[in-house]
């Protein structure tokens, strides 16, 4: 409970007993906690004298840096309601954001400027960087520094809206998740806090976006809730991230399935050294057991898998470090969150063993889409979130997430899970990465296919099949196999199937001679 305060006070609080300590720091420059309360404050205050009223939102349109983590604070203490978006989005995409969110105002750097000349007709624009401030736009760094003539506000209330997230857009166009400081500061209380350990001791490496929920939740306000370092970075490759973990000597390090993917393979390379760590942090998508397996074997420490969604602020279970689980399962729920597994057809709890959609109701819920009634009402109805997700619980009440309900492939009645395939795929000499989407067929409504990239000696498509044959039940062996040059994924891990099946791909195998 000593966790959940007002931001601002968090902060205040964090300034006094850690002051110059680095809070957070990126390739060029460091925050330290007195600074990181000073600069929020004087922005806040700027941000209110030029009129971000309560509630106004202000759009956040950054890549992994320090003013992106400022932003989240800043706009709280100014009484608004902050927008992350991610910064790889294509111009239309941002020009449906900014339009569905309704922000007044944006902060972003130059390249993002350069790409979108006319912004500052109609929104009030913060530019983060060096060098002369383009015309109509306001310098980030001189209201970072200078004293405003206007307090900063600091009145939010734990319960209203601070931030407005986007969810990944996965499975249909991204909505506006409404969030409050409380339920955010409840999620890093009751799951990230304690089931990593996280102290003032941490150093913690974190390469995914800030923009998503995640990162949101586990690095910014987890951080700062404890007074930890964390070094904050762009971009996937498991070189760079192994470089700069060796050279921070990182205590945790956070990651999506790919990332872990990665580091495995490369942990697999002759004269590895595996840098310390105390424990990794996964999430975003599904984790196997094999993943898991390889981390902990790679680097004698526990991954722990956290699952949850944008829409209950990043936490709906966790796994302990410690403590039995079966394989493959995202741990048991966070205490204090109600969570069922529901079947679609009767609307009853299922048993222990049997899958069911997750319900979950508690403190980090979301309030609502942002101007979309209908769908807030259909995914808050009666009271609990439905996630959409398929899961299953052991009599331990372990959760072990087998689906999303908008992917699974149905097959003349028969549901497919697209993981499940993916996982028999994935094991077979020669596949480097593979993808599985449902597609539509004359004949039985949908058949899975297969997506294959290659290793770098190639696979064989009978072998592959030949496997699917041998561990999967018939309907689920895939039609046709391709070969594509990667998997496209979104930012937080997860597949894009509908990519899949318009991308370039070329045909190797037609798979299934069942019919
Ligand atoms: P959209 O709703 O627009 O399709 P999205 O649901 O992909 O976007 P997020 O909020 O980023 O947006 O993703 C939440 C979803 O990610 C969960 O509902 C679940 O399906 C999946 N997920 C997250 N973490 C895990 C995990 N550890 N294990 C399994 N699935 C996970």
């Amino acid at each position: 409970a000593e966790l959940i305060r007002p931001l601002h006070e968090l902060l205040r609080d964090q300034s006094a007993r850690f002051g110059d300590k680095t809070a957070f720091r990126d390739a060029d420059r460091a925050v330290g906690y007195a600074e990181l309360e000073a600069r929020t404050r004087r922005l806040a205050g700027h941000l209110a004298q030029a009129r971000l009223r309560p509630g106004d939102r202000m759009a956040m349109l950054l890549g992994n840096r320090v003013e992106m983590v400022e932003s989240y604070f800043a706009v709280v203490r100014a009484g608004g309601v902050g927008v992350p978006v991610n910064p790889q989005v294509s111009v239309a995409e941002l020009e449906h954001i900014l339009t569905d969110s309704g922000a007044t105002a944006i902060v972003t750097d130059r390249a993002w400027l350069a790409r979108l000349p006319a912004l500052h007709h109609r929104m009030t624009v913060l530019v983060v960087g060096d060098g002369p401030t383009p015309p109509g736009c306001l310098s980030y760094e001189r209201f970072a520094t200078t004293e405003p003539a206007v307090q900063a506000p600091d009145d939010q209330g734990l319960d209203d809206i601070a931030w407005m997230l986007y969810t990944s857009g996965t499975t249909g166009r991204p909505k506006g998740v409404l969030t409050t400081q409380r339920s955010c500061l409840w999620s890093v209380a009751a799951s990230y806090v304690p089931a990593l350990g996280l102290t003032d001791a941490d150093r913690v490496l974190w390469p995914l976006p800030l923009f998503h929920s995640l990162a949101h939740i586990a690095c910014v306000l987890a951080v700062t809730s404890v007074g930890a370092t964390a070094r904050i970075t762009d971009g996937l490759s498991a070189a760079d991230v192994l470089d700069v973990w060796r050279e921070e000597e990182s205590t945790v390090v956070a990651g999506v399935p790919t990332l872990y993917h990665y580091l495995a393979r490369a942990a697999g390379a002759p004269g590895f050294t595996a840098p310390p760590v105390r424990v990794g942090l996964v999430g975003g998508a599904v984790a196997t057991a094999a993943l898991r397996r390889s981390f902990e074997d790679a680097f004698g420490a526990p991954l722990v898998d956290a699952y949850g969604s944008t829409e209950t602020a990043g936490s709906i279970a966790i796994n302990w470090p410690t403590g039995a689980r079966p394989e493959g399962s995202c741990g048991l729920p966070v205490p204090g969150l109600a969570v069922r597994l529901v079947d679609h057809a009767s609307g009853q709890d299922v048993a222990d063993g049997a899958e069911g959609e997750v319900w979950v109701r508690g403190p980090n819920v979301m309030v609502g889409y942002h101007n979309q009634p209908a769908a807030t009402a259909e995914a808050l109805a009666g009271g609990w979130y439905h996630t959409g997700d398929l899961a299953r619980r052991d009599r331990a009440g372990h959760l072990t997430v087998t689906g999303r309900i908008k992917e699974l492939i149905i097959r003349a009645g028969e549901n497919i899970h697209p993981g499940e395939v993916e996982e028999v795929v994935r094991r077979a000499p020669g596949v480097a990465d593979v993808a599985v989407a449902g597609k539509p067929h004359d004949v039985f409504g949908e058949v899975p296919v297969a997506y294959v990239v290659p290793g770098p000696n190639g696979f064989d498509p009978a072998q592959v099949l030949s496997l699917c044959r041998e561990r999967l039940s018939y309907f689920k062996v895939p039609e046709e196999l391709y070969e594509i040059q990667q998997v496209p994924r979104t930012a937080s891990g997860k597949v894009t199937r509908r990519r899949l099946l318009d991308g370039p791909a070329r045909l190797r195998a037609v798979g299934n001679v069942y019919h």
